[in-house]
């Protein structure tokens, strides 16, 4: 083997030095060219990108504008319909006042009231707060179970006016029975320690107790009264499907009962059956 001089060595360090250098600037290349075209497709995937979002947008936007379409459409049923439903309504409610009974008796009487055992037995009438044709409204004080203010003021009412034709408010505190009364109204007004307070009261409330009640009462009672000089059972003599054999009640296509079944008339005691019309 030949020995080996720094002439060898410094050949040899010369060689690795330039093979290095040629190595760095073709693995600079190399990447340079890995980074256009890792950039050529990263351009191209963004472009798609971008039109696949574009597309996303406008599906988007049309689907929008085809909802608000849509949904205009069906406002404008509902619109008609409810236009519809306007004269059903009132027709419903003319129905109801005529088969309403305007003889029936709603007087209230004293010894109508009783009140529930164990409480502090008292029943006195402070006579008619109202006192009108379709709706009396009498004021009394009762005995009721609580331990300090003993007594209460309440209004107790009774109406030929249905539940359908007028909301009349019926409060459950009062310690009354109220079964089978035929109470259309029951309002606990005010509860004190002794019947000359509430008395007292009263008379300074009076003209303003159930006011709101009044008034919805006397809207109801005008529509009742124009219904009633207007209409008769024989403008709708068509719709009737049941009629009472004992008095005016009728049900029409607006009650809907199962087949088979036989509707009674409740004004009657006991219920009666109705007569199918046709
Ligand atoms: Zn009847």
């Amino acid at each position: 083997m030949a020995k080996i001089t720094v002439a060898d060595i410094q050949e040899n360090r010369e060689a690795i030095n330039q093979l290095r250098d040629k190595k760095e600037s073709i693995s600079e290349k190399q990447q340079k060219e890995h980074y256009s075209i890792e950039q050529e497709y990263s351009n191209k995937i963004w472009e798609i990108e971008k039109e696949i979002w574009e597309i996303e947008k406008e599906k988007r936007n049309t689907l929008n504008t085809l909802r608000g379409k849509q949904e205009s459409v069906i406002v404008e049923f509902d619109n008609s319909i409810q236009t519809h439903n306007q004269t059903i309504k009132q027709a419903e409610r003319i129905l109801e006042c005529l088969r309403l009974d305007s003889n029936k008796d709603i007087a209230i009487t004293d010894d109508e009231i009783e009140i529930s055992r164990y409480i502090t037995p008292h029943c006195e009438s402070l006579g008619y707060l109202l006192d009108d044709d379709y709706l009396k409204i009498k004021v009394f004080i009762v005995g009721n179970q609580k331990p300090k203010n003993k007594y209460s003021l309440i209004a107790i009412g009774k109406s030929i006016f249905t539940e359908d034709l007028i909301k009349l408010p019926y409060g459950y505190g009062a310690d009354i029975l109220t079964h089978g009364k035929g109470f259309s109204l029951i309002v606990p007004i005010k509860d004190m320690t002794n019947t000359a307070e509430l008395k007292e009261y009263y008379n300074k409330h009076k003209a303003k107790l159930l006011n709101d009640v009044i008034g919805e009462y006397q809207k109801v009672k005008a529509e009742y009264l124009d219904t009633m000089a207007n209409y008769s059972i024989g403008d709708f003599r068509e719709l009737v499907t049941w009629t009472c054999p004992k008095c005016a009640d009728f049900y029409t296509i607006f009650n809907s009962f199962s087949t088979n079944y036989t509707p009674q008339c409740f004004g009657h005691d006991p219920y009666i059956d109705m007569v199918k019309v046709g």
